[in-house]
């Protein structure tokens, strides 16, 4: 278990993944970066049309499991899509029309953007607050009045650089905030959901399992679940687990408002137990709780009936299949930068490793 005891491993692994440029139906960077981290600790590697890197690890203890026809077989999926934007025109001043459909459009002003695969730096303007007259000065600027500056003056200019349905993403560079062991905090990009990635990665190389393991990195899961669902009837898994990195709003709040946050900084692993786009199949939670329990690991609940994950799709490939999510919280995803306690993320592989060796057809029955 290299990078679950190694923090500075498992650090320098998120900011690689994180820093890496991917956003949806554009993950080739990081598709890249995990096939050359996995490939040498995994028996073989497919990439499907939609883009899904599929490893497999053949379950390490075969005997103990009988043949690969009835070794069990388990998914993790992390999806390697970040939010983005599309440039949609080239105006005639040289600025850029872009949309950003999972983007809270009050997050973008004045924020650096990298476009396209060469990565040309761009800042995201708008109509100067001091010419806005009445109302328009204290409201926000709509999306659609918003463009990307990346310094031409003219679409001569532009059109050099970039062309019309290029991908952009924020440009944050990863930065450890604490390397206090009991604190570790880390902010950077996407860790929604380079943080599942990385712990996918950790578990790939770490193991052998008992089970059959396909790690899949899936793509377009931020515009609606795509990559798990065909990686998910491909892999045809007895159950199925989504690595993710979820909403985080622990922040200090007023005495009297009587809300739980959704997830916790610093307490553990967070396990879905029902969300947008499932209900958790019950003999999954109860395994991940008598595991963590085993194992003296602490983990939280993430609030019931927010968002969606892979997991969402996966489970209701074929004839259905028991699933649910694992998420590492990160305080402010979809956003420019996040931050996440990197004992979270390690904790999250620990629980999964020790998971992996114990899951079996008895966790599964109805
Ligand atoms: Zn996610």
């Amino acid at each position: 278990m290299t990078y679950a005891d190694d923090m500075a491993a498992l650090s320098d692994l998120l900011r690689r993944l994180s820093e890496a440029f991917g956003p949806s139906g554009n993950e080739k960077a990081v598709r890249e970066l995990v096939r050359a981290e996995v490939q040498d600790a995994v028996d073989s590697i497919q990439v499907d049309a939609m883009g899904n890197l599929i490893a497999f690890k053949a379950g390490g203890v075969a005997q103990a499991q009988g043949s690969a026809e009835r070794r069990f077989r388990v998914m993790l999926a992390a999806h390697m899509d970040e939010v983005g934007f599309m440039i949609t025109e080239i105006n005639k001043n040289g600025t850029l029309s872009f949309k950003a459909p999972s983007v809270d459009a009050r997050m973008l002003l004045a924020k650096r953007l990298v476009i396209g695969e060469n990565h040309v730096p761009g800042i995201i303007g708008a109509p100067v607050p001091h010419l806005q007259k009445g109302d328009a000065a204290g409201r926000v600027v709509d999306s659609d009045d918003l463009f990307i500056d990346i310094g031409a003056t003219d679409e001569k200019g532009a059109n050099g650089k970039v062309k019309v349905g290029d991908f952009a993403t924020f440009a944050t560079s990863y930065t450890a905030l604490s390397d206090d062991p009991a604190w570790p905090t880390a902010r950077g990009k996407a860790f929604d959901d380079r943080a599942g990635c990385a712990a996918l990665v950790a578990l790939l190389k770490g193991g052998p399992y008992p089970v059959d393991l396909y790690g899949v990195f899936t793509v377009q899961e931020e515009v609606g679940l795509r990559g798990a669902r065909i990686a998910a009837y491909r892999v045809d898994p007895h159950a199925a687990f989504a690595l993710e990195g979820t909403i985080c709003d622990d922040l200090p709040r007023p005495a009297d408002e009587d809300s739980t946050p959704v997830t916790r900084l610093g307490d553990g692993p967070a396990i879905t137990l029902m969300d947008r786009s499932l209900i958790a199949h019950p003999g999954i939670v109860r395994l991940l709780q008598e595991t963590a329990e085993a194992e003296g690991m602490r983990v939280q609940y993430k609030a019931p009936g927010l968002g969606g994950t892979d997991s969402g799709a996966i489970h209701l490939v074929r004839a259905g299949i028991p699933a649910t999510a694992v998420a590492v919280p990160c305080r402010y995803i979809h956003g420019p930068a996040a931050i996440l306690n990197l004992n979270d993320l390690s904790a999250t592989v620990r629980l999964m490793d020790a998971t992996l060796r114990r899951i079996g057809f008895e966790h599964v029955s109805r």
